[in-house]
């Protein structure tokens, strides 16, 4: 048989993908001009079926801190492969003990627990169970503009209404206050609380960092309260913002902590409940109240493991924060050359958000970034602000190409802002 043509070929996939996964989607699809569907990916370039190459400066919303399929990581995965795939949860899987262990020794203070499971919206669906049943309470307090995964629980603590509204009513008892205000903070905390729950840095929301001391604030008023922290480091775990995990930056530890997105090192899914002795207590008398069947699986463990080794070994937070600092400084340049267009550029390592003037401009400046190849994508919770997070181990020359079409297709979104 004749190999299909790669224009037919996408045009099938995207045809199969409107009429039988998600017509809205696939509209956007078409409307952006990406007809062709991603067949490749190494490092921080992404291949699509066309053979056309795109810089990757979203790395799948974070996921991919060591690149696209990063050989050590690759080769781990396939060595596990060959032995187990997944676990027949009678007997004890060596690697999720392994990934428990080494994760407790490398999360700050006294975190020494780990519950396994398969996505950030898991991870926090985790962690508000484990803080209503430590706390015997059933109330959280949680930030506007959160953004917490699209699961039911994980929704409930999420702050944007346009998701929130269509599936109320969502989980009784969850406050909201405004990111980075204290007071509000300490005003909506009560004896009815059993958890405050916030992103160290607003990911989706649009890459907001939070005032100095926010978070030692947080951890006080909950210490006062007797309520627990739980800090989602889904985004920005893993080395992201220069740091393994975010929280480091202000010297705060959770009592709860959630991670996924680049755990699994871009090559597999995995996420995590990391927590304090007292967090996790619970599972003594009962171990099976919160379980999950792939949860920990052997795969996906090997691939975190491998994925902590190459972070440290190539000091991926170190590298995070070089380029970042970078990064950050050009664009922060470019943007006072536009003020029209851009109006704050911010963030903290390879976690940077360039804030538009006006809606339109985020969308102008993705489609112009397309056209020069280069991948960006805006926030869930702000469509205004389009995030930069490539890969952490995008090389310097990288970078420079990226800054290079950044300069060029803010110029050309700079010429016709007034229109948009
Ligand atoms: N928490 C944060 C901070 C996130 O940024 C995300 C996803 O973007 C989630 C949770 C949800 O993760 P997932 O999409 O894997 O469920």
């Amino acid at each position: 048989m004749p190999p299909e043509d790669p224009a037919v070929r996408a045009e099938a996939v995207l045809s199969a993908f409107e009429r039988h996964a998600n017509p809205g989607q696939a509209r956007v699809f078409r409307f952006m001009g990406l007809v062709n569907f991603e067949a490749e990916a190494h490092g921080a370039w992404v291949r699509d079926v066309a053979g056309q190459e795109y810089l990757d400066c979203a790395s799948g919303y974070g996921v991919m801190g060591p690149g696209y399929g990063h050989p050590a990581v690759v080769a781990a995965v396939q060595e596990q492969l060959t032995k187990q795939a997944m676990s027949s949860r009678v007997l004890l899987s060596e690697p999720t003990a392994r990934l428990a262990e080494r994760l407790a020794g490398l999360a700050p203070g006294d975190l020494e627990y780990c519950f396994f499971c398969n996505s950030g919206a898991e991870a926090v669906e985790g962690a508000l169970k484990f803080a209503r049943v430590t706390t015997g309470r059933p109330g959280f307090v949680a930030a506007l503009g959160a953004f917490h995964g699209k699961t039911f629980g994980a929704l409930s603590v999420s702050g944007r209404d346009v998701y929130r509204r269509p599936f109320e009513p969502l989980l009784p008892g969850v406050t909201h206050v405004p990111f980075g205000d204290a007071a509000a903070l300490d005003r909506a905390v009560g004896p009815g609380t059993a958890a405050v729950i916030l992103e160290p840095i607003q990911g989706e929301g649009g890459v907001i960092l939070p005032p100095d001391g926010y978070l030692a604030a947080a951890r006080e008023i909950c210490d006062r309260a007797g309520a627990l922290l739980i800090l989602d480091e889904v985004q920005t775990g893993m080395g992201r913002t220069g740091r393994l995990f975010a929280c480091e930056h202000w010297g705060v530890v959770p009592d709860l902590m959630c991670l996924a997105k680049a755990l699994g090192g871009g090559v597999m899914p995995i996420g995590a409940v990391v927590g304090t002795e007292r967090a996790f207590s619970f599972f003594a008398a009962a171990p099976l109240l919160h379980t999950s069947t792939f949860g920990g699986n052997p795969l996906a463990c090997a691939a975190a493991l491998a994925t902590l080794e190459v972070m440290e070994r190539e000091d991926l937070p170190g590298q995070a924060a070089r380029k970042g600092a970078r990064l950050l400084g050009r664009l922060a340049d470019l943007a006072a050359r536009y003020p029209r267009t851009v109006r704050e550029v911010r963030g903290k390592g390879l976690m940077i958000g360039l804030e538009m003037t006006r809606e339109g401009a985020g969308g102008a400046l993705m489609a112009s970034l397309l056209a020069r190849r280069v991948l960006a994508v805006h926030t869930l919770n702000n469509e205004r602000v389009i995030r930069v997070m490539p890969p952490l181990v995008i090389t310097d020359a990288e970078l420079d190409r990226a800054t290079a079409a950044f300069t060029d297709a803010l110029a050309e979104v700079d010429a016709v802002v007034e229109e948009l």
